[in-house]
């Protein structure tokens, strides 16, 4: 990709956070502005090299910006877009990295003056840490982005974004927001909101039986509260704002579930049997395809460029 040589991040946390330091390391971006709410935030986002210069408005910080990501919470990006649209060069490009899509579409768009210029985006990868301390260089290294361009959405603006997350490792897929919704509510949202409900289900056990359980966490408990440790102000806003479609697979998850709970109480052994051995072959085939991405050639190198 070529160079971005000013880049504005509004947020400065876990993932945006990352993709500067990811551009720094392999010298795909000039200057970085940026932008939080916080003092503290700034100025740490300064020291650990995520930006030159942070602003609290976000308008100071996208001025001479040719490339704009939005990473602050899903809810915040409509807002965020009316607060910089007066000050945004009329060819910046501005991307998003937001884990919901059809809504951040909804509400980014209309707020912007080019809005064809947008190029939506979710990389789908990240930690359960947030802040500039939680981001590092690397994250998306062979990791999955999806971009999701709307109709009007210029096709230059789409490469130059595909391109900067090519630079830094990433693999790019392009779809449509709402098949971005449908698909990562199975694959994200949905055992997101397990996790949270397991866990949440521990926590208000009475206190003897909770203390057991800390004690003898074992290891599928213990990937729940992982998971369940994400950021809460995020999750919401997922959950919120991927209404229909997390309903549905929900819908379909508590179908199969008091099946199953029908199996135990009837002691339809064979039915569990043979659930249980479909989903181990699942496993299989999703580690089977995670090696095989991983031995394919990054595009930088088969660029002949990392
Ligand atoms: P994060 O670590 O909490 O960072 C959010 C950043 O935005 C912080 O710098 C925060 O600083 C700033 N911020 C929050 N509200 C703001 C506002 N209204 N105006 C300006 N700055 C604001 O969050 P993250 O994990 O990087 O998530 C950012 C986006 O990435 C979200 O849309 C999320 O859906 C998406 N995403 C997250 C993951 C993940 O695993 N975490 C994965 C893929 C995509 P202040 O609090 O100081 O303002």
């Amino acid at each position: 990709m070529s160079r971005i040589d000013r880049l504005a991040l509004i947020g400065v946390g876990l993932i945006n956070g990352s993709l500067a330091l990811s551009l720094r390391q392999r010298g795909l971006v000039g200057e970085i502005t940026g932008c939080a709410r916080n003092d503290m935030t700034r100025a740490r986002a300064v020291e650990l090299g995520i930006c030159d210069r942070a602003f609290a408005d976000p308008a100071d910080a996208v001025r001479d910006a040719q490339v704009v990501v939005l990473g602050v919470p899903p809810a915040a990006c409509g807002p965020v877009a009316a607060q910089i649209r007066e000050a945004l060069p009329p060819d910046a490009v501005v991307t998003d990295v937001g884990s919901i899509k059809g809504q951040i579409v909804r509400d980014v768009v209309p707020r912007l003056r080019a809005p064809t210029r947008f190029v939506p985006g979710h990389p789908v990868a990240g930690t359960e840490h947030s802040g500039p301390d939680a981001a590092f260089a690397g994250l998306f290294d062979r990791r999955r982005v999806i971009l999701t361009p709307i109709e009007d959405t210029d096709p230059e603006a789409v490469a130059g974004v595909r391109g900067m997350w090519e630079g830094i490792g990433a693999l790019v897929d392009i779809m449509t927001p709402e098949h971005h919704d449908r698909v990562l509510a199975i694959t994200s949202h949905l055992p997101h909101l397990i996790a949270y409900t397991i866990v949440g289900t521990v926590a208000d056990l009475e206190d003897q039986a909770r203390t057991e359980v800390f004690r003898y966490a074992a290891g599928g408990f213990t990937d729940f509260t992982r998971i369940a440790a994400s950021d809460p102000t995020m999750w919401r806003d997922v959950f919120l704002n991927n209404r229909e479609a997390v309903l549905e697979m929900l819908g379909r998850f508590t179908e199969d579930l008091v099946s199953l709970q029908r199996a135990i109480r009837w002691g339809e052994g064979d039915k569990l049997f043979d659930l249980f051995t479909r989903t181990r072959a699942i496993r299989r085939g999703v580690i089977q395809a995670g090696e095989a991405y991983r031995r394919l050639p990054s595009p930088a190198e088969a660029d002949g460029k990392a």
